[in-house]
């Protein structure tokens, strides 16, 4: 462990990259604007900002890196800020010297400090060989640097052919508390088969497919170069630029809230699915793409629980239904640490966001989808994605639980609809409500029509 976090550190002394400084972020400033509206994020936006804040939501506030010379004229436009963090460089400094101090003692758990790729790695086979009997971790494909991409299988009783549950983390680089929360989630649910009744229950009745590090060149960069990386590392005319993988999907692919431009933090790159991240991403699920129930994209930070769409203002037919399975995360998030997490459609962030996962998991193939942004809630006092590393563990937890309550939803008798274990004449009556609201969910012979044959169907599923 000592040895790759020194590793670690001389490639950051050393910059791989000739093109790049050594202390990449000296002077650089984290600012903070008090409150997003059209107006301002259309005055930032000409001075290229590393806008850091995820899902920009009208009147909150927005966090952004700015270099010496984007802040010369960024105090030309004259908006009300207040600087966060002076000097970005010193912070990386002392985080990664703490790291390497840290990372010696004994004492430090797994989850109470960051860890590199290849701790991840190694992780990831321990967690296997717990039970190699229900987990299984396989290399899907290659990076664009040929770094390989791990998915991890649960599958309690091996039985083929189940709904499947998704769950992906670290599309964007420097989001470290995102595979770190997912690898605890996996890690608990290999601990918990054979010895939690909930947990074997989940595990028999789901397939669940864990791609715990999407973006492997851009986090190993993060560690060795630029801490604050997004995008993968893709170059364009010989020039590292990357391509934000979360505007790549090939659902609503190049519209709004995405950029075609190189140098822009959501470059969408120059066709849907172009990268083979995503590539190898496809081809992994290829094999369950018609089972899928339930996807969660794992993010940082502002504790938020989005749901489709991104690309458009306008929202699902089964949105009712989304947001009551929002909720229900939420409220698991809550009972876990107290945390709470804010539920709605992406859309209803002031900036729309095109190509991104969780739209192409519902749209193309129908699952429950939703992006997970992590705590911190933010602002804070340090770039929301290097919270101190003892919130590392809440945000596991908090991500266990909600995941948990979803996977007990996807697995619930189908008319259950009061979710109480027991099929009475209370479910008919919510049956009843749907059908009369002309909720998706009334439409039971989905025939695209609310008529008494949904009558029929419904008893039929209750009777089964
Ligand atoms: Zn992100």
């Amino acid at each position: 462990m000592v040895r790759l976090i020194s590793l670690a550190c001389v490639g950051f002394a050393t910059a791989a990259n000739a093109q790049e400084p050594e202390k990449p972020y000296a002077g650089h400033k984290q600012v903070r604007l008090p409150m997003a509206t059209r107006a301002v994020m259309e005055a930032i936006e000409p001075l290229s900002p590393d806008i850091w804040t995820h899902s920009i939501v009208p009147l909150r506030p927005v966090d952004m890196r700015l270099s010496p010379e984007q802040y010369e004229r960024f105090l030309e436009t004259g908006l009300a800020h207040h600087v966060v963090v002076d000097d970005l460089q010193a912070l990386v400094d002392s985080e990664l010297a703490r790291i390497a101090e840290r990372s010696r003692l004994d004492e430090v758990g797994w989850y109470e400090e960051y860890r590199t790729l290849e701790e991840y790695w190694e992780r990831w086979r321990e967690i296997v060989g717990l039970n190699p009997s229900v987990a299984t971790l396989e290399t899907i494909g290659q990076s664009l640097e040929g770094r390989d991409m791990p998915s991890i299988v649960l599958n309690g009783d091996g039985r083929e052919g189940k709904p499947v549950f998704i769950i992906n983390a670290c599309q964007h680089a420097r989001e470290w508390v995102s595979p770190a929360a997912t690898t605890y989630v996996i890690e608990q649910l290999v601990i918990g088969y054979g010895s939690d009744a909930r947990i074997t229950r989940l595990l028999d009745e789901l397939e669940w497919v864990f791609l715990p590090m999407v973006n492997p060149d851009g986090f190993d960069f993060t560690w060795t170069d630029q801490r604050f990386w997004r995008k993968n590392k893709r170059l364009v005319d010989a020039r590292l630029f990357g391509v934000d993988l979360n505007r790549n999907w090939d659902y609503e692919w190049g519209g709004a809230g995405s950029s075609g431009s190189p140098s822009s933090g959501t470059y969408r790159g120059t066709a849907p699915f172009s990268e083979p991240e995503l590539e190898a991403f496809i081809d992994a699920i290829d094999r369950v793409r018609g089972r899928v129930v339930g996807h969660l994209d794992v993010h940082t930070f502002s504790q938020l629980v989005l749901s489709p769409w991104g690309y458009t203002t306008s929202s699902p037919a089964n949105i009712a239904e989304l947001t009551e399975l929002g909720d229900i995360f939420a409220r698991g998030v809550l009972d876990a640490t107290g945390a709470r997490y804010e539920v709605g459609p992406a859309s209803t962030t002031l900036y729309l966001l095109s190509g991104n996962a969780t739209d192409w998991f519902h749209g193309a193939l129908g699952a429950a989808s939703w992006t997970i942004e992590l705590r911190p809630m933010g602002p804070i006092s340090l770039p929301g994605f290097d919270p101190p590393p003892d919130q590392i563990l809440p945000a596991g937890q908090e991500l266990l639980e909600g995941t948990l309550r979803l996977a007990e939803e996807f697995v619930r008798h189908p008319a259950d609809l009061d979710r109480d274990g027991v099929l009475t004449i209370f479910d008919f009556l919510r049956f009843q409500k749907l059908w009369v609201t002309q909720d998706p969910r009334g439409d039971v012979d989905k025939d695209g029509a609310f008529t008494a044959a949904d009558f029929h169907a419904f008893h039929e599923i209750f009777r089964r």
